[in-house]
């Protein structure tokens, strides 16, 4: 599948790019910068451009309620969508995180798509049990 080379590219383009910083410890700060980065530009995007608004309360879930329902009664409180200037933003913030995240994977010698494989057979086996 495409999308399964993609991942793995990825990881071997970010191997043989990654020159500066290659110690565990930069790896972990920089992993650290870029999530606070993209914390930030989705931040900006409510609070500069204004494209989003955050509207959270707390949600008050019935007692009926299954486990099944409960995807229709939370929500991301989120209000609006992005404009395309400030998911460019977030897309390339995203795209900085998973750079380091392919770097900490390769510096570790775990395979990236071996841990997405992993990670997509255990939410289809545990389904909404696996309250994420
Ligand atoms: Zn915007």
């Amino acid at each position: 599948m495409l999308k399964d080379i993609a991942y793995s590219n990825l990881q071997d383009t970010v191997s043989d790019v990654l020159l500066c910083h290659r110690s565990i410890l930069d790896i972990l700060t920089k992993t650290q910068e870029c999530n606070a980065r993209l914390n930030r530009s989705i931040t900006k995007a409510v609070t500069s451009c204004g494209c989003i608004k955050i509207n959270a309360c707390k949600k008050e879930i019935p007692c009926e309620a299954s486990l099944a329902d409960l995807k229709d009664i939370l929500d991301s409180h989120i209000k609006g969508t992005m404009c395309p200037a400030c998911r460019e933003v977030v897309e390339t913030e995203v795209g900085k995180t998973l750079f380091y995240l392919a770097a900490l994977c390769n510096i570790l010698d775990v395979d990236l798509l071996d841990v997405i494989i992993k990670e997509q057979k255990q939410l289809q086996t545990l389904g909404v049990y696996n309250l994420a």
